[in-house]
């Protein structure tokens, strides 16, 4: 784990602050910055898969591989909207077809 070595600049062995993302005495990149989400792009992700099924696996598998827990966490409940909506539109285009299948057994019983 990264969290074991020792926190000192590869570059420059500075000595560094685990916290630190950045070398403050070279601008080395010492860890990739756990990204953070605005609730409007979590939204926005969360609405895409709900909305437009296959298209929210993409947001959710990106955030996933991303450093952090809240993007992990977002990438996870966006790919699990995304299965959900996808098994509900099934659902209701069996549903759908179903009821009219109905309907045009019942108007041909009763109307014609
Ligand atoms: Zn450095």
């Amino acid at each position: 784990m990264d969290n074991l070595k020792p926190p000192i600049c590869s570059v420059c062995h500075q000595p560094l602050l685990p916290a630190y993302y950045f070398c403050p005495n070279c601008g080395h990149e010492v860890k990739e910055k756990p990204l953070h989400l605005s609730v409007w792009t979590q939204i926005g992700v969360y609405l895409l898969s709900i909305a437009l099924p296959p298209l929210g696996l993409w947001p959710g598998i990106k955030y996933l591989a991303k450093p952090g827990r809240q993007a992990k966490w977002v990438g996870a409940i966006a790919i699990a909207l995304t299965l959900i909506s996808t098994v509900a539109s099934i659902w209701l285009i069996f549903a759908g077809f179903k009821a009219y299948l109905n309907q045009i057994n019942g108007l041909n019983g009763f109307g014609l």
